[in-house]
């Protein structure tokens, strides 16, 4: 492990070179406070620290002072060594932060037996904050996963509808314009009896990717079950919506032909908020008005 030894005396620091030296440290040594201060500024800096009170530019306190303010103050060891040993002085190097106050002369063994013990809370705090570093980037990946659906890597069903909520809430409140979208692949069971189902999965994807590549960041689009999938259009007239879906429709017939040699299609429900519509009522409206499509003959966009 790493230690930092900051000591302006030549003699005094060369000793303690020679305390660490073979015992299992990396020493870094600094004559002066400002040249420790550098050190600690530098990305893999020791968190083990033995420094002098006195020295010439930051004293020993006003370093560990320094440091504890740090966001990740908390995950360094620091010793005090001084010949100002009162009660006030060994307090207020405590209170200011020190963990562990030697004073001089020490004896060589009890001063490298202390460090030891910093060491294993350096050891310590290193091994806990690697394990939230894991833990939070579970945290992110599970996430993740509660929102996506795992074939197309679009939002499921529950982000979908959690978000939706909040949409409509906001767009009754600041009076925008909100539109909806509900599509269904045409045929698609024919896709799977003919082709296979991994066919049809490869068809899911490549009309997930249709999604992603025509939708705006701002827009949602979600798997909302099997071959059915639903896009939020936020400041989005019918119109505007319209238009979305026809470019998605043209782009399945010709897209999906192009890479999967099958030609699918699919159906599209377009609305919009009207009045005083709830998330349930619009989605409800989106699904007639892709029924519509399908009553009249598949392959095409119908506005509710
Ligand atoms: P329509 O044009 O009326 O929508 O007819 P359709 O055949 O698409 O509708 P239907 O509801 O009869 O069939 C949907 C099919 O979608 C049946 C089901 O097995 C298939 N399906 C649902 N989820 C998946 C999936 O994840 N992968 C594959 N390959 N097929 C799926
Ligand atoms: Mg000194
Ligand atoms: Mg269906
Ligand atoms: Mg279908």
């Amino acid at each position: 492990m790493k230690i930092l030894i900051a000591e302006d005396d030549f003699i005094s620091r060369k000793m303690l070179e020679k305390i660490f030296s073979g015992h299992g440290y990396e020493i870094i040594s600094a004559s002066d406070g400002d040249e420790a201060w550098r050190i600690l500024e530098e990305p893999e800096h020791p968190h083990l620290l033995i420094l002098d009170w006195m020295m010439p530019g930051l004293t020993g306190v006003q370093i560990v002072q320094r440091l504890r303010k740090r966001p990740n103050g908390h995950s360094y060891y620091t010793i005090i060594l001084t010949a100002l040993d009162t009660p006030t002085d060994i307090s207020f190097a405590l209170d200011g932060g020190a963990d562990e106050f030697v004073p001089k002369p020490y004896h060589a063994d009890v001063l490298r037996s202390r460090a030891n013990v910093g060491r294993r809370i350096v050891s310590l705090h290193e091994s806990l904050s690697e394990k939230m570093r894991l833990l939070e980037e579970a945290n992110i990946t599970i996430s993740r996963q509660a929102a996506t659906d795992e074939l197309t890597n679009l939002y499921n069903r529950r982000f979908f509808n959690e978000n939706i909520m909040k949409s409509v809430s906001a767009a009754k409140r600041y009076q925008f314009p909100l539109s909806l979208i509900m599509a269904d692949i045409d045929k698609f069971k024919v896709v799977n009896d003919t082709h296979g189902h991994s066919a049809g999965d490869q068809v899911l994807k490549v009309f997930a990717n249709i999604l992603r590549n025509t939708a705006r960041t701002e827009d949602i689009s979600a798997r909302w079950g099997g071959e059915e999938f639903i896009i939020l259009l936020t400041h989005t007239s019918c119109e505007g919506a319209a238009v979305m879906a026809e470019r998605v429709r043209r782009l399945m017939e010709s897209e999906c032909f192009r890479i999967t040699s099958i030609a699918v299609t699919v159906s599209l429900g377009v609305v919009e908020r009207q009045n005083d519509e709830d998330a349930e009522a619009l989605i409800k409206r989106a699904d007639k008005a892709l029924y519509c499509a399908k009553d009249e003959g598949r392959n095409r966009v119908v506005l509710g």
